[in-house]
This record gives C-alpha cells, structure tokens and sequence, in this order.
C-alpha cells in the first residue's frame, strides 16, 4: 500500500484508496498492472544519444534520417520532448537532462548527462543547441551554464523565450504557445 506513495500526487488517504480497490473489487487489473510495470522496467531504458526513454538502445526521433542533425533541443524531461514534438515547430534532435542543476538536491552535471552532451557538441555535426529548460530558477542557472558550454565548443546557444510563463513546466505550456517560444528564441551571450 506504502508503494503506490512513490506516484506524484499521492498522499497515504489515496494510496489506501487505489489499493483496497485493486484488492477488493479489480484483481484481475491489479495483475495486469503489476505485469504492465515489470515489462516496462526491463524493455524501457535511455536512448544511448539523447538520454530519452527507448525501447531500442537508440530512440526514433534519433534513429530517423529526416530529421536535422545540426540541430539539439535541450529539455528537462521525456514529457518535455513530447510536448515540443506536439508543437511541430521543430524537426532537431533532442537531449533530455532527466532534471535540471539543483544541488542541493544532490544534481549535478553528471546526474545530467553532462558528459554525454559534451560528447554529442565534439562530435561537429551539431551548429545551435535550443536551451529549453523549464522558466525556472534552476532552469535558467542549467541553461546558462549548457550555454557556457556550449560556447566552449563554438555552438550557438539559444534560449526558448516567449509565452513560456516563469516557473513554467514545459509540459504544461500548450503547443501553440511552446511553438512561438521555438520559433522566438533568442541567442545566449557567448560569455
Ligand atoms: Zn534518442
């Protein structure tokens, strides 16, 4: 009953709920979800380029050849990546940083695939990284130091700018207003 806490948004009162229900009433579903999780916890990893959730070692959006190559959108989260594909405002590649610097909490450049991204400015074939970190503090100190970065490596840095509300979570940003947000981004000073 404790297990089902882990979920976002749910206290000890909707934990009992959720799990007298699957007891009482949905056996059947309650076995069908647990076998759900086991499958999706062993076929379910990161894409080796851009850290998003794969079923294969490399994900679709990197897989595919139509795709611009010379273009990197860094967001924060899987449901990011979603969201900017519903806005169809870009056709790049993506890296997703699972987080955004916080280190109190213990997040630093490596728990966001730093090195990765490192590697993925090195390799030449990419000429602008969009910075799309959420409107956040920590969003902001991330995407100026990607920027940083970045700069290092000669590569423009730009930042997603309009419509997107301070302390805005991109998922939530509707896909009209995230498509504006792409299309008027701005440049980050190199230093
Ligand atoms: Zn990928």
């Amino acid at each position: 009953m404790t297990a089902l806490r882990c979920l976002p948004g749910v206290g000890p009162k909707s934990a009992q709920r959720m799990a007298f229900h699957l007891l009482e009433k949905d056996r059947d579903g309650a076995r069908a979800l647990a076998a759900a999780l086991e499958d999706a916890l062993t076929a379910i990893g990161l894409c080796a380029h851009c850290r998003m959730l794969a079923e294969q070692d490399v994900c679709p959006i990197c897989a595919d050849k139509t795709r611009d190559g010379s273009r990197l959108c860094i967001v924060e989260t899987p449901a990011d990546v979603i969201a900017v594909e519903d806005s169809a405002a870009y056709r790049g590649l993506y890296f997703v940083l699972m987080g955004r610097l916080s280190p109190l909490d213990g997040i630093g450049p490596e728990e966001l695939g730093v090195g990765l991204f490192k590697d993925r400015l090195v390799g030449g074939d990419i000429s602008e990284i969009i910075l799309a970190t959420s409107a956040t503090v920590e969003g902001e100190a991330t995407a100026a130091y990607l920027g940083r970065l970045a700069a290092e490596q000669d590569v423009v840095a730009t930042r997603i700018a309009h419509g997107v509300p301070m302390g805005g979570e991109l998922e939530y940003v509707d896909s009209s207003t995230l498509s504006l947000a792409i299309s008027a981004r701005t440049k980050l000073p190199a230093d």
